[in-house]
C-alpha cells in the first residue's frame, strides 16, 4: 500500500497535464489532476481553438468579396453578427472541454476542479484547505498574457477577454507584432475594425524568416493596417466617451475604442508555492528542467508552457506524454525540439520549419535558398493583388534542405507534410524527383529555381 494518496497529483488540465493524467492513468498510476479553471487549458478555452475558427469566421470577408469574381452575386449590404460568430465559437469550445473532462475521466484518473498549490516535494494544498500527498507532482499551469508597466494598463484587454467582446471594436490597437497580435490583427481586420499595430522594436513576429514577415508586413499594410514601430506605452488615458488614447514614445498619440495587449506570456508560476519544495525558476519565472522534464526537485516535474520551452501545444502534448510513458510505461522518451514547424494564422498565413535563411548563413558554411514568388491563381481571378512567398533553405555542401518558409494561402497545411521531408532529412534532389501535383500552390515546393 502506498504512503501517498496518489502515485501522481497534476497541477493544470491543459494540453500537456491532461496528456500526461490521462497516459500515467492508463499505464496504471493513481492519478489526481487539480484545474482550477476549466479543463482543456489555453489551447482549448482561451487559445488556439477559438483562435482558429474567428480566423475561419473572419476569412469570409475577403471570400465574399472574391465569390463574385467567380459568378456569385454577393449583396453589398452582406450583414455580419459578431454574436453569432462568437457564441456559437464558445459553442464549440464547451465541447471540447466536455470531451477533455471525458476523456480525463474515463482514463481513471480523478479531477479535483479547485486551485491546487505545492506545500512541500510530496504534498499540494488545495484551494478549500485539504492537503494531498502524491510520489510525484507534475506542474502543468501554462502561462499567462503579460501585460507592459504603464500608467493606465488596466484600460486594455488580452487575448483572454479578446473571445467575449460585446461587439467589433471600429478602432482597436494591438501591442505586440508576435504571433497573437499578428493573428487577431487579421480577424479584426477582416471583421471591420481599424487596427493599428505598435511595437517597441522595429520587427514583427521575430524568430521567422525576414523576407516572409516582410511580405506579411507589406500585404497588412496594403489591406489598410497600420503599424507603429519602436514605439513604448508611455500611458492610456480613458476618455469620458470611453474611447482611449495611448500615448507611446516616438509617435503621435492614437485614440482608438479598444488597446488590446499582446505582448508575450509568462509562466504561471508565481503563487503556486514552488518555493516549499525547492524548484528553481529561470529569469522568466519557468520552472527549470532537465531532459525528464525532471525539476530541481526530484519529486516535482513540469511540462508545457510553465517551462518556457517552446510554447505550442503539441509541445506540451509531446512532453505529457513523454513524462507518463517513461515515469510508469517503462520507455525512456525524449521529445525532440528539432525542426518543430509551426504558423501564423494571419491573413494570409505563414508557416515555417527548420532554420531560417539567416540562422543557416549563420551556422553552416554554405547555404543555397531557393524560392517562388508568385501570385496564386485563385488570387488572379479574383483581382486579389496578394503573392505567395515559398523559400527553401539548403546546405550548400550536402544539398539537404534546412529549413522551408512560406507565406501565402493555406501555407500551415502544407508545411505540416514539407515538415516531415526537413526532419526526415531529405535532400533538394529527392524534392525535385518528386512529380509537381497539378495544379496546386504546394507544387512549387518541387519546381522551386
Ligand atoms: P510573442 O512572443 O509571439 O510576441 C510578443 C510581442 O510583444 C513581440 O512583438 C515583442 O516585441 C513584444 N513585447 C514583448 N514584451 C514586451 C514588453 N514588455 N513591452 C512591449 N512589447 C513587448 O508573444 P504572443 O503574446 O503573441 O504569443 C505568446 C506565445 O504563444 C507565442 O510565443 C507562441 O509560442 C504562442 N502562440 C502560438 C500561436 C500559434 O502557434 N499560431 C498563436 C498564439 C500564440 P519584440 O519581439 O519586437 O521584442
Amino acid at each position: 500500500m502506498s504512503d501517498f494518496d496518489y502515485d501522481l497529483f497534476v497541477i493544470g488540465a491543459g494540453s500537456g497535464g491532461t496528456r500526461a493524467a490521462r497516459v500515467s492513468a492508463a499505464h496504471g498510476a493513481k492519478v489526481a489532476v487539480a484545474e482550477e479553471y476549466r479543463v482543456g487549458g489555453t489551447c482549448v478555452i482561451r487559445g488556439c481553438v477559438p483562435k482558429k475558427l474567428l480566423v475561419y469566421g473572419a476569412h469570409f470577408a475577403e471570400d465574399l468579396r472574391d465569390a463574385r469574381h467567380f459568378g456569385w452575386d454577393v449583396p453589398d449590404d452582406c450583414a455580419f453578427s459578431w454574436p453569432r460568430l462568437r457564441d456559437n465559437v464558445m459553442k464549440e469550445v464547451d465541447r471540447i472541454n466536455t470531451a477533455y473532462t471525458t476523456t480525463i475521466e474515463s482514463s481513471g484518473a480523478e479531477i479535483i476542479h479547485q486551485r491546487a498549490t505545492v506545500s512541500g516535494p510530496n504534498e499540494v494544498t488545495l484551494a478549500d484547505g485539504t492537503r494531498k500527498t502524491a510520489r510525484t507532482i507534475l506542474i502543468a499551469v501554462g502561462a499567462h498574457p503579460s501585460i507592459p508597466e504603464c500608467p493606465g494598463h488596466e484600460h486594455g484587454i488580452t487575448s483572454n477577454e479578446a473571445f467575449h467582446l460585446d461587439s467589433v471594436p471600429k478602432r482597436i490597437l494591438i501591442a505586440g507584432a508576435g504571433y497573437i497580435a499578428n493573428e487577431f490583427a487579421g480577424i479584426f481586420h477582416q471583421l471591420g475594425a481599424h487596427v493599428i499595430l505598435m511595437n517597441r522594436t522595429k520587427e514583427i513576429l521575430r524568430g521567422y524568416d525576414l523576407q516572409i514577415r516582410d511580405r506579411l508586413l507589406q500585404i497588412s499594410m496594403m489591406k489598410g493596417l497600420e503599424f507603429r514601430f519602436d514605439a513604448a506605452f508611455q500611458g492610456i488615458d480613458k476618455g469620458e466617451d470611453g474611447c482611449l488614447t495611448v500615448h507611446m514614445s516616438n509617435h503621435e498619440p492614437v485614440t482608438v475604442d479598444l488597446v488590446m495587449f499582446a505582448t508575450g506570456r509568462k509562466p504561471n508560476t508565481y503563487g503556486l508555492g514552488l518555493e516549499t519544495a525547492g524548484v528553481e525558476l529561470d529569469d522568466h519565472g519557468a520552472i527549470k528542467v532537465d531532459d525528464d522534464n525532471r525539476s530541481t526537485c526530484a519529486s516535482i516535474y513540469a511540462v508545457g508552457d510553465v517551462t518556457n520551452r517552446i510554447q505550442l501545444t503539441p509541445i506540451a502534448i509531446r512532453e505529457g506524454q513523454a513524462f507518463a510513458d517513461n515515469m510508469y510505461g517503462g520507455k525512456s522518451t525524449k521529445v525532440d525540439y528539432d525542426c518543430v514547424p509551426s504558423a501564423v494564422f494571419s491573413h494570409p498565413p505563414l508557416a515555417g520549419v527548420g532554420m531560417t535563411e539567416a540562422e543557416a548563413r549563420q551556422k553552416l558554411g554554405s547555404v543555397k535558398v531557393y524560392s517562388s514568388d508568385f501570385r496564386p491563381m485563385k488570387n488572379v481571378l479574383a483581382g486579389r493583388d496578394e503573392r505567395a512567398l515559398y523559400k527553401m533553405v539548403c546546405d550548400g555542401e550536402t544539398d539537404r534542405v534546412v529549413g522551408i518558409h512560406m507565406i501565402g494561402p493555406d501555407v500551415p497545411e502544407i508545411i505540416q507534410s514539407a515538415a516531415v521531408a526537413v526532419k526526415a532529412g531529405l535532400t533538394k534532389a529527392q524534392f525535385d524527383a518528386t512529380v509537381a501535383l497539378h495544379p496546386t500552390m504546394a507544387e512549387e515546393l518541387v519546381l522551386l529555381k
